[in-house]
C-alpha cells in the first residue's frame, strides 16, 4: 500500500484513495484487465467508485507512465503496470481472447535498431496474435475424440 502511494507520490499524481485502490488493483490482477473489467471488480467492495472516476484515473496513470496501454485486441484497452513488468511483448489468442505477457527477445530486426529514419526509438513493444498452446492443445484433443 505504502509502495503504491510512494509510486504515485513520485509521478506527481494525487495518491487519493480511489488511485490507489485502483494501482492496488492492477498490480495483484496481471491478466491485462480492461477499465470495464477494473471497474467491475473494484465497485464490488468499493461501492461508491464510479466508471467515470475510473476511466479518469487511467488516462491519468498512462500519461504519467504508471501503467500502459495496450490496443493489441483492436476493439478494447487493457491495461497493465510499467514497473515491474520490465520490457516484453504480448501474445493475443483469438480463441481464448487472453492476453499473455511474452518474456522472449524480439527477434524482428526493428527492434534492433535505436533509430528507423531518423526518428529516436524510445521504446517499442510487439504484439502477436495466433493461438495459444493451451488452445492448441484442447483443439487437438478434441479432434483426436
Ligand atoms: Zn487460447
Ligand atoms: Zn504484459
Amino acid at each position: 500500500m505504502n509502495n503504491i502511494k510512494n509510486l504515485i507520490d513520485d509521478k506527481g499524481v494525487k495518491p487519493t484513495y480511489h488511485r490507489i485502490k485502483i494501482l492496488e488493483f492492477l498490480q495483484n490482477n496481471k491478466n491485462h484487465p480492461t477499465a470495464d473489467k477494473i471497474y467491475e471488480e473494484i465497485v464490488k467492495y468499493i461501492p461508491t467508485i464510479s466508471k467515470t472516476t475510473v476511466y479518469n484515473t487511467l488516462k491519468i496513470f498512462v500519461e504519467k507512465e504508471i501503467i500502459e496501454e495496450l490496443t493489441i485486441t483492436g476493439n478494447e484497452t487493457h491495461y497493465e503496470l510499467t514497473e515491474d513488468t520490465g520490457p516484453h511483448h504480448h501474445f493475443y489468442c483469438t480463441q481464448c481472447k487472453t492476453i499473455f505477457d511474452i518474456e522472449a527477445e524480439c527477434n524482428q530486426e526493428c527492434s534492433k535498431k535505436n533509430d528507423i529514419d531518423g526518428n529516436k526509438v524510445q521504446s517499442y513493444q510487439c504484439y502477436y496474435k495466433g493461438i495459444c498452446c493451451n488452445c492448441l492443445r484442447k483443439n487437438n484433443n478434441e479432434m483426436n475424440n
